[in-house]
This record gives structure tokens, C-alpha cells and sequence, in this order.
């Protein structure tokens, strides 16, 4: 018989329940009882879930109070020394201040898990860490579902896994110096878990899908077989993307089966199929696990009932990985009543499944394995008529998105002139000073900007009226920039709630969800839109706004778009056909903006591009294929625009060094780019690359109300003036500046133009400006 699991499940609970109980305990409001009650009434709920839809085992161990990696340092005793707290003792509130910082510590540091949108804690390396043992948290959960009557599979992230991903801080040459504690610790934990009856452990090994070097590989085996030998039978389980590369490592390791990610990897299966041992078993991603579509049961069943019937009980199914990374219940989606609201038609719902619709889609496919199809009959016309509708919808397919698409030539990719050109041209139509100063497009969100949009939103404030509060919002944010003699201006962007959702609910083939909420750290949750059909933008998005801006002011006015790869990267695309044809569809659709923008005189256009390094592949080797659609689809978004149209671009908080060729293609006039929190180090790349376009540093960090001394950034200028020419170079803050507020911003920006000034005065006369002449 096939069994049915999952690698995890969401916790933030379908209608965020436990983000509200967080936030509500870190203000004090709510004791630590009601946090933990809320903690446990999640945890009963999604065990119930995964029990009543036929699941063999619940998945204990996936649920967090803040994150996985940070819980599993918890309970090896491994939390970051520099904190001082005692390992065994942690306190909840301790555990927080790990996350979160506090008066005497900064917070532990974040970062993205793998290619998710999901930000993990990263552990902190040093001689001094013990793994002796910590909280006893993992283990009252195996508990607390036993007492619920659950058979229990427990999860966990691998040692090696755990190791990988954390940094060095002291003391150690290499990271893998510590395995053999960090080996001592997950013996000790493994064996209890053994000894409390947990027959399964999933022990989660994620790097296996990157190409590792040969002293990890190694690591390995030695690792797992100190483990087998006192662990209950262990699933090693990988994901994100396919692990054939290393097939003869995992037959040779000591585990009672694997796990495999089919959805994004479909081929790997090929090499584990015919000879992964009959009496291991093999656990088959089988569910997305990162997107929202209904699965195809048929096509599921065709590949798995042939294995079904050589492996029997060792053929397990599940999702592609936790379902951590896909909204909670698709049910929480009310029908949408007001035009404006968010929310999904019936048609839409049909299509998708969300985590509770996938656990049921599991059930489904192993009932259809062990009773036959017929047992499972709605659940498969259901599959089959979304699959079959998806095909076919008018909502869908637009033949004339399609053939656009399909015309693009090279030449559609290109400007007209080459750069030196076109800033010559952009030089004469501005005559901006030296190092001309700018922001990166939002000014702060006030409470009583996002009231007004939610009251517009629900119907209470009218059309006009909306305009009008916008547009007083937008004049104050012009007559602020002028008044601190900002060079170029942006409007200020208070009618977006979100730079991704914002465009997605103007486009065609977007989806908005009231409620599919992600959780992206601790109590944070994102709602990613849904690309659901071909990209076509019926009207202009943003051009009133910049017109209306730019009509204000003499000075440059920037108009601001969100780039065709952060819209791609930051919504739940289509699985129907390649990123890269939706990623080309919404660049036309930007193509068109940018153009209706020229047309309205917005002379300086921004396309924000801050998840272009998120799209990389895991795989070193498959990047190349992605760095060109990527570029490509910027390029044809921006490339229609006149010499004279500055075309600008913004990213920020990744690593961008190793793709700065990359970037230089994109061949953006200018980039804005942050880097104030690294020091500038980022642009040591950038100076040795010899980046050939203007590119403005972030001079300070937007993510405190810390105002910047003039003199701060005057050093940071002066370093930046090291690797970069001064005639390109621009100043303006790392990112945009919506999370603040409006005193410590124009103090901040006050001070920025103030080092701006003083900057050019040090430079030779004729440089100084207004007529800027070089080249
Ligand atoms: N233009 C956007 C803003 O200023 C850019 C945000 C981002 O880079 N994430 O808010
Ligand atoms: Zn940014």
C-alpha cells in the first residue's frame, strides 16, 4: 500500500493566527500561556488536517515560533554564543531576542532559504558552541500529537544542511571543524526520539540540490552512518531542484529512504527509479509545494502507478517539499463582493490548490493507487476539468500577447544608441550637477495614507475623493524634495500598497488574493499575486500620477516601475509554460508603460529590479540560461525608450558581484544600488568589474530611523569615489524610504544633499557643474 506525507506544513495558521499572537506577545499584550496555547491549537489543527485527508503520518517538527533553523539550534544548544544565554534554559523570550535583537544584541542575521522568498536565521559559527542538548520543545510536540492519537514522522533540517548554512564568526577554519559536535548532537536527539517510539525521522538535507564541493560531499557518509545506528529509520530528503548528481552517494548512505522533488525536477526520477533498493523507501515530490495549481492526478498517476506496483508499501507520496511556501486554505478565499476588493471568482478557485487542497490531493492520489481510481472519481473530474479548462479559458490565452512575444527580435532588446551617447543627450537635456542626488522612489507610508487607500478599497472613500487625498500626498512629497533640493524627484508612490500587487491588479492575467498569505520570516507574511494567464496591460498604470508629479516641478521626475523579474520572482506564476514567456509578456506590458510615460514627458524612468539575483537557479551551471532571459526581458522592457530618456534601475540586499556582467547588460543608465550596510564593500566589485554605466551607492541604511551625520556619508562617497569615475557617479539612500517617517527622512535626505554639495566643491571647477562636460 502507498503511504502519503508531507515535508511540512505552514504555521502561520489560515488566517495568520499566529503572527497576530506574536506580534500580540511582543507588545504585551498576550502572556506567554495564550502564545503557547495559540502555538498548540495550529499544531492540533494542521495534524488534524493531515490525518483527515488520509496522510499515514503528521509531520512533527515543522512548526516554529520564529523559524526552523533557528528552533533546531534550540534544541541542539547551539544558539549564538555572543547572546550569553544558557543553552539548556532558553526562555521563549530569550529565543525572541535571538530573532529579534535586543537592548545589548544585535539580532541574528536573516537570509533567504534557497530560492524562497522565505528568510531563515543564520547560525553563528564559533570554537566555543557545545550541541550539548537545549529545549525540550521538539520533543513535548512528538508528545503532544501521539496523545492526539497521530502516527508521527518527525522533521528536521540535516546536520550538514544546518552546518552549510551557517557563517563563521570565530575561531574556526572551516565549518565543517565542528560535524563531529554537531554529530554528537543530533545522535543524542535522534536516539531520544527513538526511545520516545518515533519510527520515522525526515532529516531534511536541501544542499544535496546545489553542487557541492567534494569535502562536503564527503562529509556524507561518515555523518549518516554515526546517525543510522541510532536514529529511528531516516527519510533524507532533498528538494528545490534535483539531486541525481549525487545517486550513487545516496544508495551508498545508511538511510531508510529518500525524498525527492519531482515538481521541479521531474527527470532526477529516471535516475532512481529502476535501482534505488526495493527495500528503501521512496518518497516522491509528487504535489507543488511552491506554486498554487491544482495538481494533474492523471499525469501523477501515470508515473507512479507503474512504480506502485514494483514497490508497494515503499513507495511513499508527497508534496514537492513543506508546505510552508503556499498559502494555508484556499477555502479562507470569500468570493470578492466590491470590484475593487481582492479576492478570487470561482473560475480562479477551481484552478488552484492551496496547502489544505494539496493534502488533499495527496489523499486522493494514494487512494487512487491502493483501491483504483474509481475510488477517487470527483477528485479526479475535478483535476481534469481544471487541467482541460486551463487549456482552453479565454481568461487565459491572448492570442495577441502571444503574438507580440513571438515577434520580438533582437533588436527590440537594444537601445537605440550606445551609452556614451545617450548620456550625452541626457547631460545636455538636464545639465544636472556632480553627483546629482536622488531617493528611490517611496516616501513614507503614513497611517493616514494606508487608512485612505482601505477605505477606498471598502467603498467609504470615493473616487475622487481618493484622487484628490493621493494627489495632496504627492504635492507634499514634491514640495518636500524641493525644499531640500533634491536633483531628481519621484512622486512618492503612496497609492501602492505593494510594488508587486500594485501593477498585478492593473494587468491582465493577475490574480490578487484576499488571504494567501506566506509567511517570509518570524511574524512577517507576504501575498504573492498569481499569474494565471497571459500578461496584457489594458491601460496606462502609473502615467497620471508621474504627469500629475512632474507637472509640479521643474526638476526631473522620475516615473517608477517594478521590473518584469521581481513581478515574476514575487508572484505565483504560471506552471503552464516557461518563466522566462511570462517574464518576456510582462516586460511588454512595461514596454508600453515606458512609453506612455516618454509620451507624457517623464523624461527619467526607473524599473526596480531588486529580486533579480533571487531568480538564479540553485545549480551554478543553470545560471546562464536564466541571467539571459532575465537580462533579456529588462532590456525589452526599457529598450524602447528615446537617447534622451534616462532609464534608471534599483537593487538591492543581495550579493551582486558575481553577476555584475549580468548587470552591466541590463544596460540601465543608471543603477541605484544598496550598499551602505556592507560598507561599500560591494563596490569593490563594481570598481574591478569597471562598471561602465552611472550607478548611485547607497549612502545609508533606510532600515532605521537613525539619521546619517554628513560626514558619514561623505566618507562613504570618497570610498566609492575610489572605484567609480566621479562624473558617474550618484547619491541618493539604499532603498526606498516607505517605512519610515517623514521627520527623520527629510533630516536624513537634508544631510545627504548637504554631502552631496560639499563633495562637488572639492572637485576641479569643471566638473563642478551646472555644465557637466566630460566623455
Ligand atoms: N521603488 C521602490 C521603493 O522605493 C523600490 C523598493 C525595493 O527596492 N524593494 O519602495
Ligand atoms: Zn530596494
Amino acid at each position: 500500500m502507498a503511504q502519503a506525507h508531507i515535508p511540512g506544513f505552514s504555521r502561520i495558521g489560515a488566517q495568520r493566527e499566529l503572527k497576530f499572537a506574536l506580534e500580540g506577545f511582543w507588545r504585551g499584550s498576550i502572556d506567554e500561556a495564550t502564545l503557547r496555547d495559540t502555538g498548540r491549537l495550529l499544531r492540533t489543527r494542521h495534524w488534524t488536517l493531515q490525518a483527515q485527508a488520509g496522510l499515514d503520518w503528521v509531520t512533527v517538527g515543522d512548526f516554529a515560533w520564529y523559524d526552523q533553523i533557528l528552533g533546531m539550534l534550540a534544541l541542539l544548544g547551539a544558539a549564538p554564543s555572543r547572546f550569553g544565554f544558557d543553552p539548556v534554559h532558553l526562555s521563549l523570550t530569550d529565543y525572541f531576542t535571538l530573532a529579534r535583537g535586543g537592548k545589548d544584541h544585535f539580532a541574528m542575521e536573516m537570509t533567504k532559504w534557497f530560492d524562497t522568498n522565505y528568510h531563515y536565521l543564520v547560525p553563528e559559527w564559533t570554537a566555543d558552541l557545545r550541541f550539548d542538548g537545549g529545549v525540550d520543545w521538539l520533543f513535548d510536540e512528538v508528545r503532544e500529537a501521539a496523545m492526539l492519537g497521530h502516527r508521527v514522522k518527525v522533521a528536521l533540517p540535516g546536520p550538514l544542511t544546518l552546518l552549510y548554512l551557517g557563517k563563521i564568526k570565530s575561531g574556526l577554519s572551516h565549518k565543517l571543524d565542528l560535524l563531529p559536535r554537531v554529530m554528537e548532537g543530533y545522535r543524542k536527539v535522534l536516539a531520544r526520539l527513538k526511545s520516545m517510539g518515533v519510527e520515522w525521522v525526515q532529516i531534511d538535507e536541501p544542499i544535496l540540490a546545489l553542487e557541492l564541493d567534494a569535502r562536503w560531499r564527503e562529509a556524507f557518509l561518515p555523518t549518516y552512518a554515526s546517525l543510522a545506528g541510532v536514529a529511528p529509520s531516516l527519510l533524507l530528503t532533498s528538494y528545490f531542484d534535483g539531486v541525481a548528481d549525487c545517486a550513487a552517494l545516496l544508495r551508498e548512505l545508511p538511510v531508510a529512504g529518500i525524498h525527492l522533488d519531482l515538481v521541479r525536477c521531474p527527470g532526477q526520477l529516471e535516475a532512481f527509479a529502476a535501482d534505488w533498493p526495493q527495500d528503501r523507501v521512496l518518497s516522491l515530490g509528487v504535489v507543488d509545494g511552491r506554486n498554487i495549481w491544482r495538481t494533474d492526478l492523471d499525469a501523477v498517476l501515470n508515473i507512479v502507478t507503474p512504480l506502485h506496483s514494483q514497490r508497494g508499501d515503499g513507495l511513499w507520496l508527497a508534496s514537492s517539499c513543506s508546505l510552508l511556501h503556499v498559502p494555508v486554505d484556499l477555502a479562507q478565499e470569500k468570493e470578492k463582493e466590491k470590484e475593487k476588493e481582492s479576492g478570487l471568482d470561482a473560475e480562479l478557485k477551481s484552478w488552484f490548490a492551496f496547502g489544505v487542497q494539496k493534502l488533499e490531493e495527496l489523499g486522493a492520489l494514494k487512494t487512487a493507487l491502493n483501491q483504483g481510481p474509481d475510488a477517487v472519481r470527483a477528485a479526479l473530474d475535478r483535476s481534469r476539468a481544471a487541467a482541460g479548462s486551463r487549456k482552453v479559458s479565454a481568461r487565459i490565452h491572448n492570442s495577441l500577447v502571444k503574438k507580440r512575444s513571438a515577434a520580438l527580435t533582437d533588436g527590440d532588446a537594444q537601445r537605440l544608441s550606445p551609452f556614451a551617447v545617450r548620456i550625452a543627450a541626457q547631460h545636455a537635456r538636464w545639465n544636472l550637477p556632480a553627483f546629482p542626488t536622488t531617493t528611490i522612489g517611496s516616501f513614507p507610508q503614513t497611517a493616514e495614507i494606508r487608512q485612505a487607500r482601505a477605505a477606498y478599497r471598502r467603498g467609504d472613500l470615493g473616487h475622487l475623493d481618493y484622487l484628490q487625498k493621493m494627489r495632496e500626498e504627492i504635492r507634499f512629497a514634491v514640495a518636500k524634495q524641493e525644499e531640500i533640493a533634491l536633483d531628481v524627484l519621484v512622486h512618492g508612490e503612496p497609492e501602492r500598497n505593494d510594488m508587486v500587487e500594485y501593477f498585478g491588479e492593473q494587468l491582465w492575467g493577475y490574480a490578487i488574493s484576499a488571504n494567501g498569505w506566506v509567511q517570509s520570516y518570524g511574524s512577517r507574511c507576504v501575498k504573492p499575486p498569481v499569474i494565471y494567464g497571459d500578461v496584457y496591460r489594458p491601460e496606462a498604470m502609473t502615467v497620471e500620477w508621474s504627469r500629475f508629479a512632474q507637472s509640479l516641478t521643474s526638476r526631473p521626475m522620475k516615473g517608477m516601475l517594478t521590473g518584469p523579474v521581481t513581478m515574476l520572482q514575487w508572484s505565483f506564476v504560471r506552471d503552464d509554460q516557461p518563466r522566462e514567456t511570462t517574464a518576456l509578456q510582462i516586460a511588454l506590458a512595461l514596454r508600453d508603460e515606458v512609453a506612455d510615460l516618454e509620451k507624457a514627458g517623464i523624461g527619467m524612468i526607473q524599473i526596480d529590479e531588486p529580486a533579480f539575483r533571487e531568480g538564479l537557479p540553485l545549480k551554478q551551471r543553470d545560471w546562464p540560461a536564466y541571467l539571459e532571459w532575465a537580462v533579456r526581458a529588462f532590456r525589452i522592457s526599457a529598450a524602447a525608450a528615446a537617447d534622451e530618456t534616462q532609464i534608471h534601475t534599483h537593487m538591492c540586499y543581495s550579493e551582486f558581484n558575481d553577476i555584475l556582467p549580468w548587470i552591466a547588460a541590463m544596460d540601465a543608465d543608471v543603477i541605484t544600488i544598496e550598499t551602505s550596510r556592507s560598507d561599500m564593500e560591494l563596490l569593490e566589485g563594481f570598481g574591478q568589474f569597471a562598471y561602465p554605466n552611472d550607478i548611485g551607492p547607497g549612502v545609508y541604511d533606510i532600515h532605521s530611523p537613525r539619521v546619517p551625520k554628513i560626514e558619514e556619508m561623505q566618507r562613504l562617497l570618497r570610498k566609492a569615489m575610489e572605484v567609480i569615475p566621479p562624473e558617474r557617479l550618484w547619491i541618493n539612500p539604499d532603498c526606498g524610504l516607505k517605512t519610515r517617517g517623514w521627520t527623520e527622512t527629510l533630516e536624513a535626505l537634508s544631510n545627504m544633499v548637504r554631502a552631496a554639495c560639499l563633495l562637488r566643491e572639492e572637485l576641479p571647477g569643471s566638473m563642478q557643474s551646472p555644465a557637466r562636460e566630460f566623455a
